[in-house]
């Protein structure tokens, strides 16, 4: 990426040929490109390494073998024992598992703050009576005075769910504060993190030591689709969500997904050796970013900054636009964005992380999410200023110059 041909569509020199457009692609956090190295090692078990990991057989043991020494990666990165990891379908589902699992387990409440994640927050809240959602501060941090007075309100909270890094404006939870006010005061809770958005950014060695449960999801760090962990430390703490044949030692049933699961621990394996190197190169190509967003137009202001968030994320407002006639410009000239507005009944609202947070509406309505990755070079950079400049100008000068807004009948729904 970072080159712009005339032809769109271009080989990117995969081993497998995989073609993909000549895109300015600054979506990292709703998913990554999934690393070569991925895509090679996954290969074999699309192919003549089929067997079922759970049969007998010795063709059988080759694939549960691969599926073994994944989880023996992902525990070294992640910090914890292999038996305490735990295959899944996605993070959605991790999430789900921890939260659902929990309640089903033990009953009682379950607590997470107002900026969480819909895999997270509508859990929470369909819980109803069960359920609590707590403020944040005006950086999306979970306020830990109204959580501790939250548990202390609470007698019977089961489990309290605080993501590590937030999908939307990149902010960094201090876990460790949050463990130590929920081991405090509700000394009976399981504490869960969604660290979906945090293999990128964090040493996950640092978080998970002061959590009971722990989601990723690989196509966030540059694994394939469909492949999610939850970690449950010191042993199975949750009901399993998914129940049938029995495997991952009754935790979470269904046949594995033996070429995801593989290519998921060469990704994070990678991404852990990277992580230092990237954290300072895209950190100073977001600020790059944001700063010559700004020069270049008025009205733009950084919901989070800098110090607050992870390298990869540059949110901004963005003033007398809204984002969503934005992202259609931009999706017009190939480069990928998103904001998290939602059209509900015909009318615009801000994201609920944003509204979390007290961002004033109008403010919201013009947020434009940018996140970078693996892949991400000074040209991707360049390219999105010049084409993001152009388009706010074009519809800062009005209808006329705008081309027709796309029909709101496709809500663009919450920001992964
Ligand atoms: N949690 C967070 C913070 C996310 O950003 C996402 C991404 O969509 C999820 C959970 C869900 O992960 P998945 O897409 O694997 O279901």
């Amino acid at each position: 990426m970072g080159q712009h041909g005339s032809d769109p569509w271009c080989p990117i020199g995969s081993v497998v040929g995989v073609t993909e457009p000549a895109i300015t692609y600054l979506d990292h956090a709703a998913s990554t490109p999934v690393r070569a190295e991925a895509v090679e090692a996954m290969l074999p078990y699309l192919s003549e390494l089929y067997a079922n990991p759970s049969g007998s057989h010795r063709f059988a043991r080759r694939a549960r073998q691969a599926v073994d020494e994944a989880r023996d990666t992902v525990a070294r990165v992640v910090g914890c024992h292999p038996n305490e990891v735990v295959f899944t379908g996605c993070g959605t589902e991790s999430d789900n598992m921890a939260i659902v699992g929990a309640i089903a387990r033990r009953g009682g409440i379950a607590v997470c703050p107002a900026v969480e994640h819909h895999a997270v927050l509508h859990v929470v809240e369909q819980l109803g009576d069960q359920g609590r959602v707590v403020g944040v501060d005006e950086f999306g941090r979970v306020d830990l005075e109204k959580l501790a007075d939250t548990l202390d309100a609470t007698p019977d909270v089961s489990i309290v769910s605080v993501m590590a890094v937030n999908n939307e404006v990149g902010t960094i939870t201090d876990v460790a504060a949050v463990a130590r006010v929920v081991r405090r005061h509700a000394p009976d809770a399981l504490l869960h993190t969604d660290a979906v958005q945090s293999a990128c950014w964090l040493d996950l060695r640092d978080i998970t030591p002061h959590v009971d449960l722990l989601s990723l999801s690989a196509h966030k760090f540059g694994g394939p689709k469909g492949v999610g962990v939850l970690v449950e430390r010191g042993g199975p703490k949750v009901d399993a969500l998914i129940v049938g044949g029995g495997q991952e030692r009754e935790r979470r049933s269904g046949t594995h997904n033996t070429p995801g699961i593989v290519a998921a621990a060469v990704a994070l394996d990678l991404t852990d050796g990277e992580r230092d190197h990237e954290n300072a190169r895209l950190s100073v190509l977001r600020d790059q970013l944001v700063a010559d967003l700004r020069h270049r137009l008025e009205g733009v202001t950084e919901t989070v900054p800098a110090a607050h968030k992870v390298a990869g994320s540059a949110h901004v407002c963005v003033s007398g636009i809204e984002s969503e006639a934005l992202l259609f410009l931009l999706d017009e000239a190939d480069v990928c964005a998103s904001a998290a507005s939602a059209c509900a009944s015909g009318a615009m609202e801000p994201s609920h992380v944003l509204a979390a947070m007290g961002v004033d509406r109008s403010t919201a309505l013009g947020a434009l999410r940018l996140t970078l990755g693996h892949t991400t070079t000074p040209a991707d950079v360049e390219r999105a200023v010049d084409v993001i400049g152009a388009s706010v100008d074009r519809l800062r000068r009005g209808p006329r110059s705008t081309p027709a807004a796309p029909a709101p009948s496709a809500p663009i729904v919450s920001t992964s």
